[in-house]
């Protein structure tokens, strides 16, 4: 499935390298809220290779996509603490101009609760500067994050 604000990551070439200190830990967000075309796997569905408790049952010969892919919070150090996937609830990726912010599901009001809420139109103002746009989906809600009006 193609869409005009795609929800499937695609690697950045080159991958940039993880930050230290940062690790995916029990975090399995992308290996459940994108769609990914290549896996025949919808968006917030578990993919068929990702074990409860376990995580990827096929890991030594994942494909390429997931080999590639790190989310924002793994590669960019300016991210704030509230952004691990694992407490925000959420996962970021960046694709030329475009910001792609997925929700976790079962916790749907999240992005627009305290500090979400003001990071991301904080997000859509600086990206908006730069000729960029932040998208935001929800199950099967889409969303373009206002910036902050002037
Ligand atoms: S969403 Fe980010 S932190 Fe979570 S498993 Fe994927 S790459 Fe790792
Ligand atoms: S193949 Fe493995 S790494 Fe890729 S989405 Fe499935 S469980 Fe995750």
């Amino acid at each position: 499935m193609t869409r005009a604000c795609t929800h499937t990551p695609a690697p950045a070439t080159p991958q940039p390298a993880s930050v230290e200190g940062r690790a995916c830990r029990t975090c399995t967000l992308c290996c459940r809220l994108p769609d990914i075309d290549a896996l025949d796997k919808p968006a917030n569905a578990w993919c068929r290779h990702c074990t409860a408790g376990h995580g990827c049952a096929i890991y030594p010969e994942r494909p390429t996509l997931c080999r590639d892919f790190l989310c924002a919070w793994m590669t960019r150090p300016d991210l704030e603490p509230e952004w691990d996937p694992l407490v925000a609830k959420m996962m970021v990726y960046e694709q030329g101009p475009q910001t792609t912010v997925l929700v976790d599901p079962d916790h749907p009001a999240i992005w627009r609760e305290a500090p979400y809420a003001a990071m991301l139109e904080r997000w859509a103002t600086e990206a908006e500067a730069k000729g960029g746009y932040v998208i935001l989906f929800v199950g099967d809600a889409v969303f373009k994050i206002a910036p902050s009006a002037r």
